[in-house]
């Protein structure tokens, strides 16, 4: 691959097979709406659309997406990749392109692809958002990604998509499309992303793994999952015996009453015991994801000291996810001083716990500080504040919870 391509190709346009929530197929999960892929008549297409691979991955907007990445171009659905780059990130793409930069079926894929775009697909990795079937009503998500949400946003009054939340709910219950198309994958399938909704509740993940056991090659792949950690499902976790790795990525908040609060639905002590289970088993590599948010911004030092008591089974921060959607809950609704006095504990709390950590503890910590501090010298955001304190207040009401400042005192000042 030239030093031009390696500015803008990515290797899942060649290899990669996904599908949103409501099984409509899009390049991948970080191209979002805008990498949904279309048909030759200029429309999205379901799951249940895709007739034949070889077919699927020729329709005329994969083929344009390749070719242009091959002539040195930046795909638009590909933006949000490129942008990161072009600030000095390192993005999803560039990830990638070096976990596939060796591989030998992909380098053959790529280096005949035809002048027009087209394709003998080898399919390697699969990215399936099983449905918005969930048992947590998170506070920062919606009827989307959460079915059980639809009732509280419909008795609060608040906005959402009634047809993709519903699209979602129905379309991954026939299984027909995975027992149709899973074998025809299997043949290279290297790895398999299942995010929900919750993953662990999903049927059709059951009858995906089953039928790529079936065929011999589960010991070449590597499992991966964002879960919530609150569902025991010992059938799954059968499974997971056949395959090469697992890796599982803990969606935790915050620590005891708070992720509680936060993961509405969550019981602390189900989330112990589970994680423990799976940190037992074998071949299971796990870390925890973490929204960082107003709600748990002044708490991360508690979660940091849970994870601590894991004893090294899985990295010693968490990776932290910047959280913008929804807005309301962003750290820039809080006022600067209240900010300050979270990055003071957050350094004082990282000065204390340095000795005998590694490269990678040093580099997470620096992130969330420097964080902070960039959010630190941006304007508050006032209507935001408005809306959490509207919102935080109902859903309290509905759900019966306890305030949110007797959880973290902290943001008592916002509702005076
Ligand atoms: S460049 Fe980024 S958005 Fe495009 S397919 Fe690759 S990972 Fe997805």
């Amino acid at each position: 691959m030239s030093e031009i391509n390696k500015k803008t190709v990515c290797p899942l346009p060649w290899l990669h097979f996904s599908a949103h929530l409501d099984s409509t197929m899009r390049i991948c999960c970080n191209s979002d709406h805008l990498g949904f892929v279309f048909d030759d008549e200029g429309k999205t297409m379901k799951l249940r659309d895709v007739s034949s691979i070889s077919e699927y991955f020729n329709v005329k907007y994969y083929k344009n997406i390749r070719s242009k990445m091959r002539n040195g171009e930046k795909p638009v659905e590909c933006r949000k990749c490129y942008e990161v780059e072009e600030n000095g990130g390192a993005s999803v793409r560039q990830s990638y392109l070096e976990c596939y930069k060796d591989n030998e079926k992909f380098n053959e894929s790529f280096n005949q692809t035809k002048p027009d775009g087209e394709i003998e697909p080898k399919v390697q990795s699969l990215d399936f958002s099983l449905s918005n079937n969930c048992n947590l009503k998170c506070i920062m998500c919606n009827p989307d990604a959460s079915y059980p949400l639809k009732q509280d946003f419909d008795k609060l009054g608040f906005e959402y998509s009634k047809e993709f939340t519903q699209g979602a709910h129905i379309n991954w219950k026939d299984e027909t499309p995975i027992e149709r198309l899973i074998p025809e994958i299997t043949e290279h399938l290297k790895e398999f992303l299942t995010t929900g909704g919750e993953p662990f509740l999903s049927k059709t993940h059951i009858a995906a793994l089953k039928i790529i056991i079936e065929s011999g090659k589960a010991k070449d792949v590597t499992l991966s999952y964002h879960t919530n950690c609150t569902i025991r499902n010992e059938e799954l976790f059968r499974l997971w015996d056949e395959f090469k790795h697992i890796s599982v990525h803990f969606s935790i908040d915050s620590h005891g009453p708070l992720d509680e609060y936060i993961r509405y639905g969550t019981k602390w002590e189900k989330v112990l015991s589970n994680v423990e289970m799976m940190l037992e088993k074998k071949n299971v590599h796990a870390e925890v994801h973490t929204c960082v948010q107003a709600l748990n911004i002044f708490n991360l030092p508690e979660l940091y000291d849970w994870i601590a008591t894991l004893k090294n089974r899985i990295p010693s921060l968490p990776y932290h996810i910047w959280m913008h959607h929804p807005s309301w809950l962003h750290i820039n609704i809080l006022p600067r001083e209240i900010k300050q006095g979270a990055l003071d504990r957050l350094k004082k709390h990282f000065e204390e716990n340095k000795n005998g950590k590694d490269h990678f503890y040093e580099e997470r910590s620096t992130q969330i500080c420097s964080y902070l501090e960039r959010s630190i010298r941006d304007e508050q955001d006032l209507e935001g504040l408005r809306v959490f304190k509207e919102r935080i207040r109902k859903f309290e009401k509905l759900r019966g919870q306890e305030p949110v400042e007797n959880l973290v005192p902290e943001l008592k000042c916002l509702f005076e």
